[in-house]
Order: structure tokens, then C-alpha cells, then sequence
């Protein structure tokens, strides 16, 4: 604090006064993540536009104590800042597309002038509350629960799992390999290449559990060293092998980019939004429903007390206070399946919320659509009256009805075959298109349309306002 008045002083008195507000000023740091297209940039993106410009915000109680929102230059210097008018430019244009997904950290503040509530409020002046989001790949997230394993122990699991998914090609790699041999680093670099392509693949088919989360998602790392081990099963490590060479780059990989991303990202966090498409995994089928549910309770083990209490303590972790469960996309579901959709949600993330609980954590679970890309209708089918969304589809362009099969109304219809490893639905699929964004015509002082992203918004920022 000392350092910035002082660059402060350098700069002239103007910036004095504002750099001292700007010390004082209290800061909300909201973290939002989930795993890769869960909708975290196009949450962002419609919670930022939606924030300053409130027309649609009914739902938010702060609306009417906020004076102005704007943007502002983030506090740290060394975070890519997160591309919000980019974002939002590929929303709102004349032809609206999709903006490319969550790559990599990023932040973006956002400043509230907030007046005062209650009694006092014709005594005090407006404050200014900064809003930090903070995104970052849920992915990452996952290697957390690394830092409590040995390299033997990770690779057992990640063996068994590759096994699971049929990753053969590698599983036949590893096999041909010696890893008493001594280390020649194109055998260790194709190794992890292959263990890579497994993981992509493992994905594809709907794995979510799959660790390191930089494999996937490498961020700043791209091509580093940092990146070429792979499991391979027990055995003597004799100096200079193999084995024992995966070993160290395993405990470089946990010392050198888990932990330090957990110190300087996650352990700063005040609130969480874990965004999860439901849709998209009851799509692919139950055993990516068993995936996401195993994942999400994995990822919350954050909060776990006990176990990895040492290292929430190693880092001063300021606690999470507030964690919300959304499920995205909800626009593809007409409102009347909504609640099923939340109560699915619920079902999922309930260990999860456990954990987060006892953690003194507040919980709540949302079915949202942070960007409505469709309209509801009733149309009529053989004789029946469905409830459909209408909207462009993605790939042709074209307009179309969607009637996604019915949600059951009680969730362990869900969780339940897949828990017990259930190939498929017995009652047939949830079919699901992809929507294009939906051209927009907004009137001043709206923001994009959403569904119930003023409620996340009231969960996760109004008491602070
Ligand atoms: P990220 O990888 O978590 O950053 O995910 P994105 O925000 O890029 O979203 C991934 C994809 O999900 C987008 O390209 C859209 O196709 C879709 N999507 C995200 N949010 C919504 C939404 O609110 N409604 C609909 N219909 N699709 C969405």
C-alpha cells in the first residue's frame, strides 16, 4: 500500500486522492470457474454488460443503490486482463456469434458507485465497491487434488482411469517403455505427448476427472518442460531412469504451477460461481453425469476441512464465503422443466455443497442462461402440445423447434443409473441442439437478455453492495 501511494506522490496530487480511495475501497473478488464450455466466458461477458446497464436486473435488490458502473484498469499487473469488449462485440454484433471459450487465467474489475441502504443512508456519500472476476479453466482446478498425492499414487489412478476410457495407444506406449532405462528425453517427450492426446480424448468421450488440468488447458505453458511427464506403473527408480526422472517433473509440476496458482489466484477469492452445463453431460449420457458429479465434489474438496486444510492454511487462504452452482444454458429447456433442470443440479452437487457448508460456506444451486438464444413456444405434435424453445441452429443457420425430451421430476432418475455405470438412458435420449446467439435489438440501458442471472448476481454480490 505503502509502494502505490508513494507511485502515487510521483504522479501528482490528483492521482494521490484517487489511489488513496482506491487503497480503501472495498473489493469483492469473485472467482467463476467450470470445466471447459461451461459457459464461463459468456457468463462473464452478459454479468459485466448486465451490471452496467441495469435494465433487465430486477431481480438484483442493489440495482436501485447503484449510482454508475465502469470498468476500470485490474489490480494485478501480471493476469492477462479478461477481453470483455471483445466478448461482448461478438454477442451483440449484426451477426452474432459465440466468443471463444476460457483458455487461461484472466481478470477484469469492475467498479460500482453504490449509495448507502438503511437509516443512515441520506447521511453518507456514495462508496465505490470494486468488483474483481476473476476466470480461470476448471480444469486447474482438478490438480489440486494432486498436491496430496505421490507420483506412484497419481499414476495408479491415472492408469486405471486411461484403462477405463480405453486409452490404449498410450497404455501399449507405456508398456513398450522401460522405465529403469536411462531417461532420453524424445522417449519421455512422446510419452507425454500420447498421455496428452489419451486425456483429449478421454474428454471427448466425456471424462471430466482428468488430471494434470494443464495437459488440457496449458495456458502460458504451452510447449514448456514443465509439461512432459506421464504416469507409468511402479517400479525402481534408479538415478538417471525413467521413472525417476516423470517423478521429479511430477513434484516440479505440483511445487512450480499448482501451487503457485492456487496462492496467487484461488486462495485470494472472497465468492465462487461453479458454472456446470447439466444439459450437455445428461446429452452424453450417465456416465458423464457420474463424471461431472465425481469432479465437482473433487474440485470443492477445496473446502474440505481436514485433509487439505494444510494447505489452505500454507497458502492463507482467505475463506470462500459464498459458492454458487449454476447450471448453464437453461435457454434450452422451455421454463416449465426448469425446476426439474435445478433439482438435477441440487442432486449433483449436493457432497459438494456438504463440503462447502461445513466449510462455513453458503451454498445456492441455479438453473441460469447467462445469454438467451431462444424464445418459448407451445406447438402442437401428433396430437399433443409440447412446450418448445424456438431458435437459429449453430451449425445450418436455420430455424428450429427444440423439444428435448422431458426431464424427470425426481433427480435419482438421473443419478441414480448413473452412479451404477448405466450405458444409456432407459428412456430414451435428451436431445439437445446447439443454439447460434440471437441477434439483439436492446433499448438503452438494457443489457443482453438472460434467464435468472439477476438472481446469481443477488447470491453472489448484493450484501456487499
Ligand atoms: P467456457 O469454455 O467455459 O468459457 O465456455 P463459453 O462461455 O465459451 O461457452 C461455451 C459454449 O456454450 C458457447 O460457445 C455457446 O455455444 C454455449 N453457451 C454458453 N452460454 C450459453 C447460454 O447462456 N445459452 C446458450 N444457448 N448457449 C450458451
Amino acid at each position: 500500500m505503502i509502494g502505490r501511494l508513494a507511485d502515487a506522490v510521483t504522479r501528482g496530487v490528483g492521482d494521490v486522492a484517487s489511489s488513496v480511495t482506491d487503497v480503501f475501497d472495498p473489493t469483492v473478488r469473485l472467482g467463476v470457474t467450470g470445466l471447459s464450455r461451461a459457459g464461463k466466458t459468456v457468463f462473464i461477458t452478459s454479468l459485466v454488460a448486465n451490471l452496467m446497464d441495469r435494465g433487465r436486473m430486477a431481480g438484483f435488490s442493489a440495482t436501485s443503490r447503484i449510482d454508475t458502473a465502469f470498468l476500470q484498469p485490474q489490480p494485478d499487473d501480471t493476469i492477462p486482463r479478461f477481453d470483455y469488449e471483445r466478448h461482448l462485440a461478438a454477442l451483440t454484433s449484426r451477426t452474432p456469434h459465440w466468443p471463444d471459450g476460457t483458455r487461461a487465467v484472466s481478470e477484469l474489475r469492475l467498479s460500482l458507485k453504490v449509495r448507502p441502504a438503511g437509516l443512515l443512508a441520506g447521511l453518507r456519500t456514495a462508496r465505490v465497491v470494486h468488483l474483481d472476476i476473476v476466470d480461470y479453466p476448471g480444469e486447474w482446478l482438478l490438480d489440486l487434488g494432486l498436491m496430496e498425492k505421490t507420483y506412484d499414487q497419481w499414476s495408479e489412478r491415472a492408469l486405471r482411469r486411461l484403462t477405463d476410457w480405453g486409452a490404449d495407444t498410450y497404455l501399449d506406449e507405456m508398456n513398450a517403455a522401460d522405465g529403469e532405462a536411462r531417461l532420453e528425453e524424445p522417449v519421455a517427450q512422446s510419452l507425454a505427448a500420447s498421455y496428452t492426446t489419451a486425456l483429449r480424448q478421454a474428454r471427448q468421450a466425456g471424462a471430466y476427472d482428468l488430471t494434470p488440468g494443464r495437459f488440457l488447458l496449458p495456458g502460458d505453458l504451452e510447449g514448456s518442460p514443465a509439461l512432459t511427464f506421464a504416469p507409468l506403473p511402479p517400479g525402481a527408480a534408479p538415478r538417471g531412469s525413467l521413472r525417476r526422472e516423470m517423478e521429479r517433473r511430477f513434484e516440479a509440476y505440483k511445487s512450480k504451477v499448482v501451487q503457485p496458482f492456487f496462492r496467487d489466484h484461488f486462495a485470494r477469492l472472497d465468492r465462487q460461481v461453479v458454472l456446470l452445463d447439466v444439459l450437455g453431460a445428461i446429452r452424453s449420457g450417465p456416465r458423464a453425469v457420474e463424471e461431472m458429479r465425481a469432479a465437482i465434489a473433487d474440485i470443492l474438496s477445496a473446502f474440505k476441512p481436514g485433509a487439505l486444510n494444510w494447505l489452505m492454511t500454507l497458502l492463507g487462504a482467505r475463506r470462500v464465503d459464498r459458492v454458487l452452482f449454476a447450471a448453464t444454458k437453461a435457454d434450452h429447456l422451455h421454463h416449465t422443466q426448469h425446476a426439474r433442470l435445478t433439482a438435477i443440479l441440487e442432486a449433483m452437487v449436493s457432497d459438494a455443497r456438504r463440503k462447502a457448508a461445513f466449510a462455513g460456506a453458503q451454498t445456492e444451486a441455479l438453473s441460469i442462461a447467462a445469454l438467451r438464444a431462444t424464445v418459448e413456444e407451445m406447438r402442437e405434435h401428433q396430437g399433443e402440445t409440447l412446450p418448445v424453445v424456438r431458435g437459429r441452429l449453430l451449425d445450418t443457420g436455420k430455424d428450429a423447434a427444440l423439444y428435448p425430451g422431458e426431464l424427470p421430476p425426481d433427480p435419482s432418475h438421473v443419478l441414480t443409473p448413473a452412479m451404477q455405470g448405466a450405458e444409456a438412458w432407459l428412456d430414451g435420449d435428451y436431445d439437445i441442439m446447439e443454439f447460434a446467439p440471437a441477434p439483439l435489438t436492446l433499448r438503452p440501458g438494457e443489457g443482453p437478455p438472460f434467464i435468472r442471472l439477476d438472481r446469481a448476481a443477488e447470491f453472489l454480490l448484493a450484501d456487499r453492495l
